[in-house]
Order: C-alpha cells, then structure tokens, then sequence
C-alpha cells in the first residue's frame, strides 16, 4: 500500500539537515534528497531511524 502523499510531505531526514525525502513505490524505501541515506519502510511505516538507515551506495545485495 503507498504511503499517505500528505505524511511524505512532512517527512523529513532525521539527520540535522531535515533534508526532503524521496519515496521509492517500488522498493518501499526513503531517500534522503541530502545524505543520500536509505530508510526501509516496514509494514507501511517509514523507519527514520539513522541507526537503521544504510548509505544508497555501498553494501548492496541486490539480486537483480
Ligand atoms: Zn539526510
């Protein structure tokens, strides 16, 4: 199910910058517009946790 387009809105980077997010359908995740740090969405509510959150570059697996 996506996320509430009015509770994107007002997400924000848990990092001292506050940096927008973007929102990944596909993925379920959140990218910070800023620091580039991935948060996971679990069962429909984001994790903005920076101890949860992993950097878009490094330490992927991805199996595609
Ligand atoms: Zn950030």
């Amino acid at each position: 199910m996506p996320l509430d387009q009015a509770l994107l809105d007002i997400l924000r980077c848990p990092d001292e910058h506050h940096a927008t997010l973007d929102y990944d359908d596909a993925a379920q995740t959140l990218t910070c517009t800023q620091c580039t740090r991935v948060f996971e969405i679990r069962d429909g509510i984001p994790v903005l946790l920076l101890d949860e959150a992993r950097p878009r570059a490094a330490g992927q697996h991805e199996t595609s």
